[in-house]
């Protein structure tokens, strides 16, 4: 039986006291624990910044890329084995700056795979510089005089995007979180998890008490009604939904491709490429 304390990694996480990265980090293996995912069968691949430290943090496969390609090399691994888990992790700013366009063309291609972003709305890694998501007027060292561009809404784009689960959760809220994470993996098709994640040490504005006065459970009438989901992603300001916004259930990208089709990667013969030519490209 997997215990959580198999996903216990030797390398404890360097994170400031209170970032929100820790709730996802206990949601992830809790969640591959409940669904009783073997370490030997997760992968968790990251892109750069506070959060993408994670995979050295969980006793499972992981990849610590660059900033912003988690997914592509997400998508890779789940081409060349489905039968792993795979999740990608990393930063708004890793994720919705530097991996837009990744973020987009997974959306799009509805490969199985989950991707958690942890939303703190600033680059925390370098200090605290306004990311794609900082509030209008946030001050930092990169807006000196207030954050002058509005920021994204990563639910909005997911949607349109392609994206068939649209979620998000808050980490002040961890078991709800958890469910989220675990219902994510669950979907068979690109899950977008965006968790509202306090950066402690250099977002003053976006607090858990920010977070705690707005954010409320919401559970949809109907996750497959697009137009609603969309409508409610755009809630924002004094009232900001955390749940399950949106779900359908499509062909993923491994089912159509042709070639994936037949099998995974990692079955098939080398065609015509002899052990030496293989060892000469190694
Ligand atoms: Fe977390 Fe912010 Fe500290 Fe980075 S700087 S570890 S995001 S609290």
């Amino acid at each position: 039986m997997i215990t959580v304390k198999d996903y216990e990694g030797s390398v404890k996480p360097d994170w400031c006291p209170a970032c929100g990265n820790f709730a996802q980090l206990s949601a992830i293996k809790g969640s591959l624990t409940e669904l009783g995912v073997s370490p030997s069968n997760a992968v968790v691949v990251s892109g750069i910044g506070c959060s993408s430290n994670l995979p050295e943090f969980i006793r499972a496969y992981g990849f610590h890329g660059i900033h912003g390609r988690s997914l592509p090399v997400a998508s890779a691994i789940k081409w060349a084995n489905p039968k792993l888990t795979v999740i990608a992790y990393g930063g708004d700013g890793d994720g919705f700056f530097e991996g837009t366009q990744h973020f987009f063309h997974t959306a799009k291609r509805n490969v199985d795979i989950t991707y958690i972003v942890s939303d703190n709305q600033v680059f925390g890694l370098t200090t605290g510089q306004a990311s794609p998501t900082a509030q209008l007027g946030y001050v930092s060292k990169s807006t000196p005089e207030g954050n002058i561009e509005k920021p994204i809404n990563p639910l909005t784009f997911a949607l349109a995007a392609g994206a068939t689960f649209v979620a998000r959760g808050f980490s002040g809220d961890p078991k709800h979180l958890q469910d989220l994470v675990k219902k994510g993996i669950q979907h068979k098709g690109f899950s977008f998890i965006d968790v509202l994640s306090p950066c402690v040490t250099f977002n003053k504005t976006n607090t858990y008490d920010f977070f705690r006065k707005r954010v409320y459970r919401y559970e949809s009438p109907d996750t497959g009604d697009f137009m609603a989901a969309y409508k409610k992603c755009e809630e924002w300001g004094d009232r900001i939904p955390i749940g399950l916004l949106y779900e359908s259930i499509q062909e993923t990208y491994e089912e159509k491709d042709p070639v994936y089709r037949k099998g995974p990667i990692i079955e098939s013969p080398y065609r015509g490429i002899t052990p030496q030519d293989l060892q000469e490209f190694l």
